[in-house]
């Protein structure tokens, strides 16, 4: 019991470097293409309980992480992955586990038209949780691995190394600069990046949308294991990195777009 309140304090220390994934552009830009591949039925039904675009919810899991009664989804908006490679959304001192049950406890209650039968606030949390998650589980930094060495710090990339000559946490990076300073001249336009960003075939996105949460949450693991390859800590590095690793993040983008669509068409295009 000391144990766990010796850590449950020290986990405390880290909540104020939690930020918002992707720096709210990540997470507009994701639910700006997904919303360019839903339907027009499912559009219809999301309308019946969201008063904006998808767009606007987008970040609502981050404003609302620490509201009271929201306190419990603080660790919904990282994923995480075992020794062996496997998702495993109960490894962290979490309560109830993170990103991926939440994602499968939300699409569960929604899914079979379940929606039909549930209050209106009820829908409307559970569309906005499968907004934010999806997008979440696909940023790089977001993935807690449990086979990187130098423990809880270094597991989700809160190491600290040099960016452009200031001392910033790696994780950071990830969420805020991964996007916008790779492309300044687009100066955050999600339009902009959408139409850069979503070219791809039907065939195509049919593909990257295939398989369940769990293969979604997997293939993040395969995919964004590398960034940690990438840089170590007390490292100097600029905008140039993210250049160079640009096609993490957009992929990432990308398929989290298609994914979430996916999802959406299946839970209310009925
Ligand atoms: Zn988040």
């Amino acid at each position: 019991m000391k144990k766990y309140a010796l850590l449950a304090s020290a986990l405390f220390t880290l909540l104020p470097q939690i930020s918002i994934a992707w720096g709210g552009l990540g997470h507009r830009l994701i639910a700006r293409i997904a919303e360019r591949h839903i339907t027009p039925r499912t559009q219809a039904n999301l309308d019946r309980y969201l008063d904006h675009s998808i767009v606007e919810y987008s970040t609502w899991m981050d404003e609302f992480r620490t509201s009271p009664g929201y306190e419990m989804t603080t660790w919904w908006h990282m994923g995480t992955i075992d020794e062996n490679g496997e998702p495993c959304g109960t490894i962290r001192p979490n309560g109830d586990g993170d990103a991926l049950p939440q994602l499968i406890n939300a699409v569960e209650r929604l899914k079979d038209g379940k929606w039909r039968e549930l209050s209106d606030s009820t829908v409307n949390v559970n569309i906005k949780y499968i907004i934010h998650i999806i997008s979440d589980m696909h940023c790089p930094a977001h993935i807690f691995f449990s086979d990187l060495p130098g423990g809880r710090e270094n597991r989700y990339g809160w190491f600290r190394l040099n960016y452009n000559g200031k001392t910033e946490a790696y994780h950071g990076l990830w969420d805020g600069k991964s996007l916008s300073d790779v492309h300044p001249e687009w100066k955050g336009d999600i339009d902009i990046f959408r139409d850069n960003f979503d070219t791809f075939t039907d065939d195509e996105r049919r593909a990257l949308s295939a398989g369940t949460p769990t293969d979604w949450m997997r293939d993040c693991g395969q995919s964004c294991h590398v960034i940690y390859d990438w840089a170590k800590p007390g490292d100097s590095i600029d905008a140039r990195f993210f250049v160079e690793h640009k096609e993490l993040a957009q992929s990432q983008i990308v398929k989290a777009a298609y994914r979430l669509a996916r999802t959406l068409n299946e839970l209310f295009d009925n």
